[in-house]
């Protein structure tokens, strides 16, 4: 195959992607109705269902403006060869595979991330607010992405000096020696998540004493679940929208409740939204996800082994050589279908764990208290209540409130 063909066809999988996001974003907007379903009756008034209506419309729109530029940015990078074009700039600062491959990725990112923050900004500062779900101060908007530079730097820039150094030594042999590395990392984060970087954003508190805490002891006694590991995080600090989840695996589980959900629901509520959290972890949820995850990872890295070398991808991306920094991009999009498919199968393992774990709560009689927990929420942050199933199957790591309601009823 010539290099010409290859970037066609890179470029035409960029557009495919474009094109069948946009169709399900489509069929989206095609089943929101104007009229509530009639097993929902009562969960929004007119006038609120007018403003979920209008919130949906606006995030379609909007999602459908972001998609487009970063589409159209990314053909006219590739078509106009620019990633060799900025691989080969690198290469006179520094000569250093390790070296250039973190400027290149840096560059990159630095620049993605200042092209995409006027998008940021209107989302939070003008979406968010207009639908008075933004609690964000320019402060904290500012100071989170600092933070979160930081840490790519940090994190995503030690991870990829180790590969990149294991790829100098093993050349494509790397694949097996860089899943061991990421699949460390990636432990590690698992367990240490809650203890070093959420503590970065937000202040964690075990669950203070009192009428809430007696009755979650309580069930979490009936459950075999250590109430220390429950903690209140100030979601407040962003936005009004409320939630939970359940991180870690082992000794360093917790539940981690959001104050927006403490101020809203009853404790019942609580009560049937936190055994839902603990049926996650009775499930071992986390565990087969990571399991997933880490074959998904393995298959891809063994895959991208065999690309490493290609000529032909090289200069289709404007380079004389394979240059591992740029095999990588070219990579990425060639996987995208199976990056699809491999979404599509851990989406429907998550639905499959949220009926799971609403079962749970159920078997403890608190299925009519989770379905009502569940409509508050959804009513809070104006979920849109009649998705496309297609949309669901591509992009919805939770079934719909229907689905679960008359799950939950079921049993
Ligand atoms: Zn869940």
């Amino acid at each position: 195959m010539s290099s010409t063909t290859l970037l066609i066809i890179i470029v035409a999988i960029v557009i495919a992607e474009y094109l069948l996001s946009e169709w399900l974003s489509y069929r989206n907007r095609k089943a929101a109705t104007p009229q509530m379903p009639p097993q929902l009756e009562g969960l929004y008034d007119a006038d609120k269902y007018a403003k979920q209506q209008s919130y949906f419309r606006t995030n379609n729109r909007f999602s459908l403006i972001t998609s487009t530029f970063t589409t159209i940015l990314m053909i006219a990078l590739l078509s106009t060869q620019i990633f060799g074009g900025v691989y080969n700039y690198c290469l006179t600062i520094t000569t250093n595979t390790i070296g250039v491959t973190l400027l290149f990725f840096g560059v990159l990112f630095l620049s993605y991330g200042i092209l995409m923050l006027p998008f940021e900004i209107y989302d939070t500062f003008v979406i968010e607010e207009r639908f008075g779900f933004n609690k964000t101060t320019p402060k904290t908007f500012i100071t989170d992405k600092l933070k979160s530079i930081m840490i790519a730097a940090i994190l995503g820039g030690g991870l990829l000096s180790l590969i990149v150094w294991l790829y100098t030594l093993l050349e494509t042999n790397f694949w097996w020696a860089a899943f061991l590395v990421s699949i460390s990392v990636s432990l590690l984060m698992n367990l240490f998540y809650s203890q070093i970087i959420v503590p970065l954003f937000n202040k964690q508190t075990p669950l203070q004493e009192g009428e809430l805490r007696d009755e979650i002891e309580k069930f979490a006694e009936k459950a075999g679940f250590e109430i220390t590991n429950i903690y209140v995080i100030d979601g407040s600090k962003r936005s009004t929208k409320a939630n939970a989840y359940f991180s870690g695996m082992g000794k360093k589980k917790r539940i981690v409740l959001f104050d927006t959900l403490i101020d809203e629901l009853t404790t019942q509520e609580i009560v049937a939204v936190l055994a839902h959290e603990i049926g996650h972890y009775k499930k071992r949820h986390t565990l087969k996800n990571f399991i997933i995850a880490g074959f998904a990872m393995l298959v891809q890295l063994y895959v991208l082994s065999l690309t490493l070398t290609s000529n032909t991808m090289a200069e289709a991306m404007g380079l004389m050589h394979p240059a591992f920094a740029v095999s990588v991009i070219a990579f990425g999009i060639l996987y995208t279908p199976i990056d699809l498919l491999t979404g599509l199968f851990m989406h429907s393992i998550s639905r499959k764990a949220e009926y799971e774990a609403d079962n749970f709560a159920a078997k403890y009689g608190l299925g009519e208290d989770l379905i009502s927990a569940l409509k508050k929420i959804s009513v809070k942050s104006l979920s849109n209540l009649t998705p496309d199933k297609l949309y669901v199957k591509f992009h919805y790591s939770h079934p719909t409130l229907l689905q679960r309601i008359k799950a939950i009823k079921k049993d």
